[in-house]
């Protein structure tokens, strides 16, 4: 089946006629992992919840959205104790990332978002973004729709609606359980999850999002965690990951026409 939203669906006929509209589609360009999501999830998760999410926005977004296919591997070094992780180095993650977003700008497309399904991605994907709009003078950025990567898009939602408390949300957590038990029950155990909250609280560090952290850092994942979750699983349920899922298309959409609203401005040498 062809999806007109596809970045790699269309032929370069129709690729150069998209460059062509005013205004042009924003293009998303996922990256995820493959690693461990617990007893209960497979390793899947997060490329799962990425293709999801954008695949509906895609559909909602009615040609002002083009998604690439999602890079399936990301930074993973810190869960290679748990069995079947993939993990790529970060000078790789990034260089690859890069290069795939100043591909697209090449062709003409302006605005480009990366999407981010994978925690340790992030500080990459905001590297890439920036090597972009340095290399070509593209507006690029990077943001995610993951919420227990940042979950900025829809905090007001989960903050509301979470019934696992504080630490509820990390990884393979309630969050990211609830939107497999909506988008995959079927690569879901729910007889496996556990409450699992070995992440740190403390003054200036916590994980817990309502309250940020003074500082960044992440350590091994099997020094803290003993089933590979950070949160509450056994706390999900699929209304909370429908929930999840409708607010952040219809916000993501939202973001994606904002986004391409940013004008390109010329640079003007001083010297
Ligand atoms: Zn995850």
């Amino acid at each position: 089946m062809k999806h007109t939203y596809r970045y790699d669906h269309l032929t370069w006929k129709e690729i150069r006629d998209a460059v062509g509209r005013q205004p042009q589609p924003v293009i998303a360009i996922p990256i995820g992992a493959v690693e461990d999501h617990g007893p209960h999830m497979a390793l899947s998760t997060d490329n799962d919840i990425l293709e999801g999410v954008l695949a509906e926005c895609g559909r909602r977004a009615q040609g002002d959205l083009l998604i690439l296919p999602t890079i399936p591997f990301g930074l993973d070094e810190h869960h290679m104790d748990f069995p079947g992780t993939i993990t790529v180095d970060i000078q790789t993650t990034l260089a690859y990332l890069t290069q795939v977003a100043v591909s697209v700008a090449r062709h003409g497309f302006t605005h480009i978002l990366i999407v981010n399904g994978h925690g340790s991605n992030q500080s990459i994907c905001d590297l890439a973004a920036r090597d972009c709009v340095i290399k070509t003078g593209m507006i690029c950025a990077a943001t995610t729709v993951n919420a227990a990567v940042d979950p900025s898009l829809v905090r007001d939602v989960l903050d509301a609606e979470r019934r696992g408390g504080p630490g509820s949300v990390g990884h393979a957590c309630e969050y990211e359980t609830a939107m497999m038990l909506h988008l995959h029950p079927e690569r879901v155990d729910m007889p496996l999850a556990r409450r699992d909250v070995g992440q740190l609280k403390l003054k200036y560090f916590n994980w817990d999002h309502p309250e940020p952290s003074a500082y960044a850092w992440q350590d091994w994942w099997s020094r803290f965690s003993s089933e590979g979750i950070a949160g509450d699983a056994a706390a999900a349920t699929p209304e909370f990951g429908k929930r999840m899922f409708d607010v952040t298309v219809e916000r993501f959409v939202e973001l994606a026409r904002e986004f391409r609203t940013i004008p390109i401005r010329p640079r003007r040498d001083h010297h």
